[in-house]
């Protein structure tokens, strides 16, 4: 559909616009040759006219649009459909901006040379298909029994502290209690974070922006290391066994990953060691998918949810995925939990034993939900009001965290401070329980007895808990039980159904407060700590409190059937989706893991409809918590879908070409290259890809391939193969022999950074040995390095560089001679809206 913006009303004068079509689809116009006044009267008249002419867009409004003009035309652009977070979570400073251009990009692709064409010959050998099945596996298995033992370690820090700390009150020594109890969780949270702040920073946090902007294409130094994999597995089960209000699911994300890698490529640097088994799979590819199967498969061992960390891996995680892999992923993912059930139900609890092959849940992170409510039509409106309260918090909740964050990095600290206020955590936590659990006559205790339900006598039959039994015979307190147990036993009680009276609203306010606040304090810390089960605990928190409010304005119907959805119970289990999805916003996978967590198919579609309001909801006001946590560690991160903004409009990148945004004049190589002259140039530049050219007939010099500066290191490293010239380039039927093996530009240049220059030094030098030497670049170089012409659409060149995983896109012209090149650095958002930004001031197009 099409409207008239302006009509033409007299082509020979100069005030008025010839042109007057806007297509809906491509809000965009150009008016040529009208218009020879100063711009900011062009600007206004422009506006006036197409308010006056009529315009049926949905915001004719005059900031709704803008011009650009030179000499000989005009363009007006028409406000874009698309809409941005209200809050902007980061702006990237000019800091901020170098270290985001200070990181390399990883080849998605093994570079199509002559000489890995070479080694797949060799590899062909072996079914590589069913390897890879065995070694999806083999992942899920190690995975699986991973999370199984950090469970163990887990439930035994944690049974430790509470059986002593029972001791003691049960002795009446409760001020002893409170001190060890402290002092225990002190102990192992100054570890947890002391481990990460001194040993291994890269294995703080979760993890997962590393892990999602690592799959994304950028490369991530030292997240796939066994010493970070030891760091995180250790301050993972000291902070969360010691009570900290987090989660093992994060880390268990990032440790799956690193078994992925492990496995897959079967070498360590840090052990020293390189096993002869699977090396077909030693390459960039390979590796990739396998740390998506380790991605998957920790969420599948942490929640007990193949289908849920599948989703999980393809929704948030991987940027690259296809039905294959989604298969493979699958399989990875079952066995992940099989292992971790199967295991864990040979381990019932810390004193019992329980039966190896009852694939019991009990030790998952959550559990069953027992007697399911029948679900009504009427329960929707309470889900939606759960979805929008999920996605106001949810955004409340990745605004206030940030915050903390950039202030935490903002102010510089030496080390040691950094772990203390993080360790205040698990102590407060504790110090608050035990406030709540000991001192009866404190206020909290009074508060409840006002609501008179401040310690009820556990009724007959009722489902509780082995937490509660820590305290007075047969009586608990309630906000005791949120707090004081662990994640999974305060949602155990929060789901709980048929106990509307379980919880009051008191300890319910009481407890979604200290949560929200600590569990932003705790994301913010450095131990290594997911949120993702403490989100599930604030979500259901609220949720049992709309519950409750229902049950109360409408009175419980006991024994009709048609008023039992109005189950708190039910209700804090849509809370928890809401909020999850409110800061995650993966509708699809949260809603699996939900169904997956509690075998509570009833409320399917509630659950479902709150999920989706809240993704709504967060995404008008904030970006997605994972997304921003990428931007505010600046790792670069390219969407699927490009979304550029300049002065609150949407770029539409199909009006631009690859010539807009390219570099250049671009660092080329011969074919042939003089080895001083190369040296020189790696020297000169620390540009990380070389397009390389040959003479065509016609005597010109045109693209032919790309080879990369690791590989022409290894090229300089392996002398032998520098020659002395004059030198002419091989043809197809001389590159029978590999000079130099696959393996060997694999594992990169021996020569460390600092080491390189000096390196490079030695080919330069006016006396060098290789100074009449010459390479011959043909078996070496990328021969399937992608170029596109000048003229080609941006969007498209964009959408060509993610969904290959493309590092670097030679531009050329009509005559294949290089005339830019482009890589993920250059489409980077803000250097997009800074570069067309310029071109849309000064030209149109
Ligand atoms: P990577 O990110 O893969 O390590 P790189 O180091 O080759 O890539 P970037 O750091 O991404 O390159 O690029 C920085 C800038 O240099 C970009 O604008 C890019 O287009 C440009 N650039 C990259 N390679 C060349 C080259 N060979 N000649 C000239 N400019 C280049």
């Amino acid at each position: 559909m099409s409207f008239s913006v302006l009509h033409d009303n007299d082509q020979q004068n100069e005030n008025n616009i010839a042109v007057s079509q806007i297509e809906e689809d491509t809000d965009h116009v150009t008016l040529r040759n009208q218009f020879n006044r100063d711009d900011g009267l062009r600007r206004r008249s422009v506006r006036s006219s197409l308010s006056s002419g009529g315009v049926k867009s949905a915001s004719p409004a005059d900031d709704s649009l803008f011009a650009v003009q030179d000499d000989d035309s005009f363009s007006v652009f028409a406000k874009g459909r698309d809409y941005e977070p209200i809050f902007i979570t980061h702006q990237y400073t000019e800091q901020e901006k170098e270290t985001l251009g200070s990181y390399e990009s990883c080849d998605y692709l093994p570079s199509h040379s002559h000489i890995y064409k070479h080694w797949i010959k060799r590899q062909m050998i072996s079914n590589i298909e069913t390897d890879r099945w065995v070694m999806m596996g083999l992942i899920g298995f190690t995975v699986g029994l991973l999370g199984f033992v950090l469970h163990q370690l887990i439930e035994r820090i944690s049974s430790l502290k509470w059986s002593t700390t029972k001791k003691f009150l049960d002795d009446g020594q409760v001020a002893v209690a409170w001190m060890f109890c402290s002092a225990y969780s002190m102990a192992f949270a100054i570890f947890a974070a002391v481990v990460i702040v001194f040993w291994r920073p890269s294995a703080g946090g979760s993890g997962l922006p590393e892990v999602t902007g690592f799959l994304n294409g950028t490369q991530v130094k030292k997240i796939f290391s066994v010493k970070t994999l030891t760091a995180k597995f250790l301050s993972c089960v000291s902070a969360i066994g010691c009570g900290m209000p987090i989660g093992p699911e994060g880390p268990m994300i990032h440790m799956g990953a690193i078994v992925g890698a492990g496995l897959s490529q079967g070498t360590s640097v840090t052990l020293n060691l390189k096993l002869p088994f699977f090396e077909r799979f030693r390459n960039p590819e390979d590796r990739r998918n396998f740390i998506s199967a380790g991605v998957a498969a920790g969420v599948s061992a942490a929640f007990g949810a193949p289908v849920g960390g599948l989703l999980f891996c393809m929704e948030e995680v991987s940027s690259f995925w296809s039905n294959t892999l989604s298969w493979q992923i699958f399989f990875c993912c079952i066995i992940a939990t099989s292992t971790s059930d199967l295991f864990n139900s040979s381990f019932e609890s810390f004193e019992r034993v329980g039966t190896f092959g009852g694939f019991r849940t009990s030790r998952y992170i959550l559990f069953n939900v027992y007697d399911a409510v029948d679900i009504n039509i009427l329960m929707f409106i309470p889900s939606v009001i759960l979805g929008v309260i999920g996605g106001l918090l949810g955004s409340l909740f990745t605004i206030l965290n940030l915050k903390l964050v950039m202030s935490s990095f903002s102010v510089f600290l030496p080390m040691a401070f950094k772990c203390i206020p993080y360790t205040c955590i698990p102590s407060d936590t504790n110090s608050i329980s035990d406030f709540c659990v000991n001192d009866t006559a404190n206020k909290y205790d009074s508060h409840l007895r006002e609501a008179e339900e401040s310690f009820h006598t556990c009724e007959e039959g009722t489902q509780y808990t082995e937490g509660t039994t820590l305290f007075n015979n047969g009586t608990y307190n309630e906000l005791a039980l949120l707090l004081f147990s662990s994640k999974d036993e305060a949602m155990k009680n929060l789901y709980l159904r048929n106990s509307h009276r379980m919880f009051n609203y008191g300890p319910l306010f009481v407890g979604l407060i200290i949560y929200f606040f600590m569990v932003i304090w705790s994301a913010g810390t450095s131990v290594a700590a997911g949120i993702l089960v403490p989100m599930l605990v604030i979500g259901a928190l609220y949720g049992r409190i709309l519950g409750l409010v229902i049950v109360d304005m409408f009175g419980i119907h006991l024994g009709e059937s048609y008023w039992s959805w109005m189950d708190p119970g039910a209700f804090a289990l849509i809370g928890s989706a809401s909020f999850f999805s409110g800061v995650a916003r993966l509708a699809p996978a949260i809603t699996s893991i939900m169904m997956e967590l509690t075998n509570d198919l009833k409320v399917l579609l509630p659950v479902m409809s709150a999920v989706v309001v809240a993704k709504w909801v967060g995404d008008y006001l904030t970006h997605p918590f994972f997304h921003a946590l990428l931007e505010l560690k600046c790792i670069p991160f390219l969407n699927q879908q490009p979304n550029v903004r300049i002065k609150k409009q949407n770029v539409k990148l199909e009006l631009f070409t690859a010539s807009d945004i390219m570099a250049f004049p671009v660092v080329t190589l011969n074919l042939v290259e003089h080895v001083p002259n190369l040296a020189q140039k790696l020297l000169d530049h620390t540009h990380n890809g070389f397009p390389v050219l040959k003479e065509s007939p016609s005597g010109d010099l045109v693209f032919c391939g790309l080879i990369t500066r690791s590989e022409l290191l290894v090229i300089l490293e392996n002398k032998d193969v520098l020659k002395p010239g004059p030198l002419e380039p091989l043809e197809d039927r001389d590159l029978d022999i590999a000079p130099i093996g696959y393996d060997a530009m694999l594992r990169g240049p021996v020569e460390r950074e600092q080491m390189t220059k000096k390196f490079l030094q030695q080919f330069v030098d006016r006396d060098s040995f290789y100074r009449d030497h010459y390479i011959d670049l043909t078996a070496y170089m990328n021969q399937s390095a992608m170029s596109v012409p000048c003229r080609f659409s941006l969007h498209r060149a964009y959408t060509l560089l993610t969904a290959l995983g493309l590092r670097h896109l030679t531009v050329v012209d009509e005559c294949n001679q290089v005339k830019g090149i482009i890589t993920r650095k250059d489409l980077m958002g803000f250097h997009m809206v800074e570069t067309l930004g310029h071109i849309m001031q000064t030209r149109p197009y």
